[in-house]
This record gives structure tokens, sequence and C-alpha cells, in this order.
């Protein structure tokens, strides 16, 4: 019986191990599907390589991090420049928005400048109230023309959920420039916003799953997959794990598996169950499309903002890796978040993939016959949405599980907005404080 038993084998669940394994620890990974990875898994059909769970770039401000990741990958990496844009009113406008103002017509560039400079006196006067919600912080910190044209619309499309009606909480992650920038951008001086991800790294071969895969080669032994998961409870000091595969007894669990299914395998009280059932998230759906055009485009990725286009962010695989497709081919993924319920989910996937190649032809940016392949996917945990109850609850659900001794870890686990960075940085404290 494993001293340790972890929850899931996504690149949280698999950094854990990869710690674990290295200060000697004894411990199993429970994986539910066939393949480890999760919202890091790649498909590889008909030359093409597509990662499923959205365009993924590795960067990081954290240097260190940033270290181990490409580490990991050894050689069978590529570093790119980011050549990033937003379709704005038909035109391909640099991002961030703010810091391609020039790439708007005249009068348009003058109303978001005009603003910005405005709200940024008045702030700096005290003349303006402390936002209390996201929208009220995309108007006090950049101004009503560039929240109005795109911050506002854009965010709306991604999240799917009112951004008056979201928090402040995880906004330090939405960049934000000086006002020298935003002057020299309205003049057509070039600058760039959100520098730690300008150059970004990703791998040559394989996919985004290629970093999953190299954290799972030295702990193959230590990973149970095809593991369903039936009820968790505690046997005197031993946890017992029931699962697909049989009962398995351990001193510690550290769950990195999304909320909503750790409660359901728990006796839990019920003020903690209505705090997970109301916490927010949405999920994803990607159109994967390979074209038979050996050079679509120079674009890394194209931001949406418009409601009637269905998805909000194609990428450009093919610019990321020459290797994500065949030789004369390029690829497209294209993101479209939904809810549960809503009437995007009620669409058939033939409906999407139709609505997604109209979409995209009719912008101009692929020609429809040239397509040579398909494939949709959904997800249903793609990003946490962090409400105006986020704090309160989640405060109840990390006291709960803090007080059963179930450690919490990655993205829907510790339910935050955790990119591959802070997914590693997350599972090396936890082992540092727990284990070393
Ligand atoms: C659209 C999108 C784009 C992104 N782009 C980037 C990017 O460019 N750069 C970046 O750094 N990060 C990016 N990320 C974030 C990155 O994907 C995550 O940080 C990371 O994959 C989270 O890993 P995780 O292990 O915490 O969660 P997951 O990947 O969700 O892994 C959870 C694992 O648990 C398994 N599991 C679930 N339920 C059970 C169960 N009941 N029993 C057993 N196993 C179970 C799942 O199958 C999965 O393998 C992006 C995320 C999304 C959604």
């Amino acid at each position: 019986m494993p001293k340790i038993i972890i929850l899931g084998g996504g690149l949280s669940g698999l950094t854990l191990g990869y710690f674990l394994n290295r200060e000697k620890e004894d411990y199993l990974i429970l994986e539910k599907e066939p393949v480890c990875g999760g919202l890091m898994k790649s498909i590889k059909k008909k030359g093409f390589t597509f990662d499923i769970g959205g365009s993924h770039i590795i960067f990081s401000r954290d240097q260190k991090t940033l270290k181990f990741i490409t580490g990991i990958l050894g050689n069978n990496k590529i570093k790119n420049r980011r050549n990033t844009k937003i379709l704005y009113k038909g035109r391909f406008v640099k991002y961030p928005f703010e810091n391609g103002l020039a790439d708007l017509p005249l009068e348009e560039n003058f109303v978001c400048l005009n603003y910005f400079i405005k709200t940024h006196f008045a702030r700096e006067l005290k003349k303006l109230d402390k936002p209390k919600n996201f929208e009220e912080w995309m108007y006090y910190n950049f101004g009503k023309g560039i929240t109005e044209k795109y911050l506002l619309p854009y965010n709306k499309k991604i999240w799917k959920f009112e951004p008056k009606d979201m928090s402040l909480e995880w906004v330090s992650r939405v960049p934000q420039p000086p006002m020298e920038d935003i002057i020299k951008s309205s003049l057509g001086i070039n600058t760039e916003g959100y520098t730690h991800q300008l150059y970004f790294y990703y791998p040559l071969s394989g996919g985004i799953q290629e970093i999953t895969s190299r954290l799972e080669d030295n702990q193959k032994n230590s990973i149970l997959k095809g593991c369903e998961i039936k009820k968790i409870c505690k046997k005197q000091d031993k946890w017992v794990v029931s699962t697909s595969k049989g009962n398995l007894e351990c001193e510690k669990i550290i769950s990195t598996i999304p909320l909503f299914s750790l409660a359901d395998y728990l006796e839990i009280p019920e003020k903690v169950r209505n705090a997970i059932n109301n916490l927010k998230y949405n999920s994803l759906i990607t159109v994967m499309l390979g074209l038979r055009n050996p050079k679509l485009n120079n674009l890394s990725w194209l931001y949406i903002p418009d409601e009637k286009v269905l998805t909000h962010r194609v990428s450009f695989p093919s610019n990321y890796a020459p290797e994500n497709s065949p030789d004369g081919c390029s690829s497209v993924l294209s993101e479209i978040t939904y809810n549960q319920g809503d009437n995007i989910d009620k669409m058939s996937d033939v409906e999407i993939i139709e609505r997604t190649i109209r979409d995209l032809s009719g912008l101009g940016l692929i020609d429809k016959k040239e397509i040579c392949f398909t494939e949709i996917k959904r997800i249903k945990y793609a990003y946490v949405v962090y409400d105006l109850n986020y704090e309160k609850n989640i405060q109840i659900i990390y006291n709960f599980f803090k007080d059963l001794g179930i450690g919490l870890c990655g993205r829907f686990s510790e339910f935050k907005y955790l990119n591959m960075d802070a997914c590693i940085k997350s599972a090396g404290d936890y082992i540092k404080n727990n284990f070393s």
C-alpha cells in the first residue's frame, strides 16, 4: 500500500509525483483517463498535432520554474516571438490592444487615448471611486474607450459571465501598461506589453503534452491509469480509497482533481457542499482544423471580440512548431467557451465545426476549400470564474480540507486561475512544506 495517494495525473499530479519520487517517498497517482496530461493532452492524427485543451505556450515571470519546464523538454523545444493581434472591425490590431492603438481608425485611436489620459489623472487626483468589480476595474484603469471597444466585449465573450459580477482577486494578471506606452502606441511608436510572454517556448514535436509525458517517464510504476474512484473515507488513522481497481489504503491524500468530483467521493457538511456548488467555472470547446496551405499566415494567435463570431481566440499551432502539421499544411485551433446547458452546449459537434468554418472563412482567415482535417473536443472544466462570492466560498472549502487533512493542489483543486508555471510552483511548495 502506498503512503501517499495523489488524485489526478494532469500536470499538478505528475509534478507532485516527480518531486515525491525525488524525495524517495512511496506514492501512487490515480488517473481516471487512459492517458495522463489533463488539460495538456495533445492529439496526433494524420500528421497534425493539436493541444486539445486550447492554445498552450510556455512562459513565466518565474525564471526558476521556466527553467524547470524547458529542462524537462531538453532539446525538444523551440523559442518563438509572439506575433499576436486582435481582429477589430476587420483590422488587425497589435496585442495587447492598448499597445496597438495606432492600428485603429484615427478617430477611435483618439477616443481611446483621450479617455485613458483623463482617467489616469482623475485616478491620480483621487476623483474616481475604487473599483469593486472587474467591470469597474477596467473603466478605472483603462478608461471608457479601450474598455468599451475591446476589454468589455472580449471579457464577456471569454468568461461567459458578466464582468460586473466578477471580483478582483485575479486581475493582477491583466496587463497594465504605463501611460507613456499608451501615448507612444497611439502615435505609432512601437511598444510591447505583457513582455514576460513576448518570447515563449513550445515543444518542437509532440505538442504541449510532451511536458506531462516527460514527467511521467521516471514514475510510470507509480501511476494507475483508467482508475475510477468511487468513494473516499477515513478508517482510524488511514484513508481508504475505493476504486474500480480495488480498495487502496494510504496515510495521506493530495487531490489535484476538480473540487466538485472530490466532494462526490466524501461525506461533506452541507455548508461546505453548498460552497463548492456555488463556485463558478466555464467550459471549453476546441475546434481543430488542418488546411492544405503551406503558410496560412505568420500569426501566433488572434483574439476576436466580435460577439457575432462564435470563437473568442484562434491560434495557429503550425506557427508554434512546424512539426505540428504535415508538409504543405497549416493548422488552426479555435477556442469557444460556454456554460453547461447554454445554447452553445446544445449545439451538436457538426454544427459547431460548420459554424467555425463559416465564421473563419467569412473573416477571410481561412479558405474552406483547403480544409483537410477537422476534430472537436469538449472540456468541462476550463477557466475558474472569480465571482463576487468566490473569496467567501473558497475560504470555507480550504478550511474544511485543511482540517480533514486532504491536500489541494492544481487548477481546479485549489480552484484558482493557475497556468502551468503556477501549478508546478504550487506542487513544489506543497512538497517542500509537507515532506522535505
Ligand atoms: C484554454 C486554456 C489555455 C491555457 N493556456 C495556457 C498557456 O498558454 N500556458 C500555461 O502555462 N498554461 C495554460 N493553461 C493552463 C494549464 O492548462 C493548467 O495550468 C494545467 O494544465 C492544469 O493542470 P492540473 O493538473 O492542475 O489540472 P488538469 O489538467 O485538469 O488535471 C487534472 C487531472 O485529474 C484527472 N481527473 C479528473 N477527475 C478525476 C477523478 N475523479 N479521478 C481521477 N482522476 C481525475 C483528469 O483526467 C486530469 O488528468 C491553459 C488552460 C486552458 C483551459
